[in-house]
C-alpha cells in the first residue's frame, strides 16, 4: 500500500458513503483532528497499563488501528486540497533533511 493506492480507495469510497458531498474542508479538518484525539486517547490508555495506574486500557492493535485511521482522514482532507500527499511528505521529509545537516532524503522517485 502506498499514498497513491489510498487515495484510489479512499476517493472510491468516498463515493459511496451516503452524505460524504456534505463532507466540506471543515469537516475534513474537523475529522483530522478527532482521529488525533482518539489515537492520543489510546496512546494514554496504553501508557496506562505500562505504568500500572488503574482505568480502561488500549493495546498496540488499538493504536495502530488510530494511527490508520490518521492517515485516512489525513488524505481524504488531502485530497480535497487537491494536495499529493506521497510528494507533500518526501518534499517535507527532504527539507527537514537539509535543515539538520542529515543526508538521507528522498530521491525524484519517491
Ligand atoms: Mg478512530
Amino acid at each position: 500500500m502506498d499514498f497513491g493506492r489510498l487515495r484510489e480507495v479512499n476517493d472510491a469510497r468516498r463515493r459511496e458513503w451516503p452524505g460524504d458531498e456534505q463532507a466540506d474542508l471543515g469537516f475534513r479538518a474537523l475529522e483530522v483532528a478527532g482521529e488525533a484525539g482518539e489515537l492520543c486517547e489510546a496512546m494514554k490508555k496504553y501508557l496506562r497499563q505500562q505504568k500500572g495506574i488503574a482505568g480502561s486500557t488500549a493495546t498496540l492493535d488499538d493504536i495502530a488501528d488510530e494511527m490508520a485511521d490518521c492517515l485516512i482522514a489525513v488524505d481524504l482532507l488531502a485530497s480535497q486540497l487537491g494536495i499529493d500527499l506521497g510528494q507533500a511528505v518526501a518534499r517535507k521529509f527532504n527539507r527537514t533533511s537539509e535543515k539538520y545537516g542529515l543526508k538521507t532524503r528522498f530521491g525524484e522517485d519517491g
